[in-house]
């Protein structure tokens, strides 16, 4: 056990890579934050107080709204992606119907497969999880011949949040529109890390704010205004009365700030975020030569992630020494690290639950420096070698 004084020295020097689980608040959007949090009046309020809180959630819905192109009526505040995803499924699928048919990659987050798992099991759908084989993606030619006139709706990620193996969703949206089926795309993983245009032809899709340096309690999902779905939370009509309940103000603000940095930031934050990510892997690969592998690295990937597969080794064990020499990281996907279960995402892409359950995920964000990767790359070279030579 390490004495409070050693934890709050490791804290100080903490190198933290697990940004797709959750982003550090930039010190700006905490600004927005905070000062949102002084109109604390509800946005449905008709006095003063209440319409001035409104109007900063309709200029927020339109900062979300114009960075996707689509028209701030078609856009739904939600206190996270799940709650999103949660909302777009259970809507869409609220009725039991035996015939409608969801075609998917089997690789989504749990938010998406255990919603889809609870609704097939209500009667509600018939799930066709789509394999992505050991590149990770879907594959256009796959996905064409998978759906039918059953098939109710198609859902691919943007990117894959373990991995970061990313999908081609101008090609997917193209097809989707092809067979005018819905198109929804979990876009977490891939906005606020790559620049990113909504292609037309994806009918939903959600992003996060905790994801891109905003706060927890945010998340948006756009809905085609051709698409009528029925509340999924009820009470007093809020959000076009899908997701009824007082709106969660400043945190909307941070998502909206949040998105609102992105055109200027963006550019150089990507090619930062890359070359980091990049320089991370090829000195590990010359350090640990022929003892880790990049899971994924044939593939196109999101900027900022790399999952590495250390041979041979316990990654439960690599990743708590790790965390005790001060680089956090992560086994899997974070939402489920407490039971730090191997990887699906690894297993549906051929891996064996050995290679699984030795891969470490490493994500980066805009605040981390190439001298924090320098230490990391450090500490985990002495650490592989700690745990192998004992
Ligand atoms: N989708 C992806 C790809 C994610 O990575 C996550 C979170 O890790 C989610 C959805 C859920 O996001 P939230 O934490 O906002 O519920």
């Amino acid at each position: 056990m390490l004495k409070k004084s050693q934890r709050n020295l490791l804290m100080k020097h903490l190198i933290y890579l697990d940004n797709n689980s959750t982003t550090p608040v930039d010190p700006l959007i905490k600004q927005s934050y905070c000062s949102a949090l002084d109109s604390w009046a509800n946005p449905s309020s008709s006095h003063y107080l209440g319409r001035k809180a409104r109007q900063a959630l309709a200029s927020s819905r339109e900062i979300v709204a114009a960075a996707l192109h689509v028209s701030s009526e078609e856009i739904i505040f939600t206190a996270s992606a799940t709650e999103a995803i949660n909302l777009a499924l259970q809507s869409l699928f609220s009725e039991v119907n035996t015939a409608a048919e969801v075609v998917y990659s089997s690789v989504e987050h749990p938010a998406v497969i255990e919603t889809l798992q609870f609704l097939a099991k209500n009667r509600r759908c018939i799930l066709r999880p789509l394999p992505v084989g050991k590149e990770g993606f879907v594959k256009v030619e796959a996905l064409e011949k998978a759906v039918n006139d059953k098939t109710r709706l198609i859902i691919t990620m943007a990117a894959n949040n373990e991995t970061g193996i990313k999908n081609d969703i101008a090609a997917i949206a193209a097809l989707a529109e092809r067979h005018t089926i819905p198109l929804m795309v979990d876009a977490v993983a891939l906005f606020g890390k790559e620049r990113f245009t909504m292609p037309k032809g994806v009918a939903l899709l959600c992003i996060s704010g905790h994801k891109f340096h905003g706060v927890v309690g945010a998340a948006a999902l756009f809905i085609d205004k051709s698409l009528k779905l029925p509340p999924f939370i009820l009470g007093g009509g809020q959000e076009r009365g899908l997701r009824a309940g007082t709106e969660n103000l400043p945190a909307i603000a941070a998502l909206a700030q949040a998105v609102s940095m992105l055109d200027e930031l963006l550019p150089a934050a990507q090619l930062h975020m890359e070359q980091l990510r990049n320089d991370f892997e090829e000195q590990l690969k010359e350090r640990l030569c022929g003892f880790v592998a990049i899971n994924g690295s044939e593939s196109l990937r999101v900027v900022n992630t790399s999952n590495v597969l250390f041979k041979g080794m316990d990654g439960e064990s690599l990743l708590y020494s790790l965390d005790r020499a001060g680089v956090a990281a992560s086994l899997g996907s974070a939402c489920s690290s407490g039971s730090l279960e191997p990887s699906p995402v690894l297993l549906n892409m051929g891996l064996t639950l050995q290679q699984a359950s030795s891969s470490l995920r490493f994500s980066f964000s805009r605040m981390n420096s190439q001298e924090e990767t320098a230490r990391a790359i450090e500490i985990i070279c002495r650490e592989v070698e700690r745990l192998t030579s004992v």
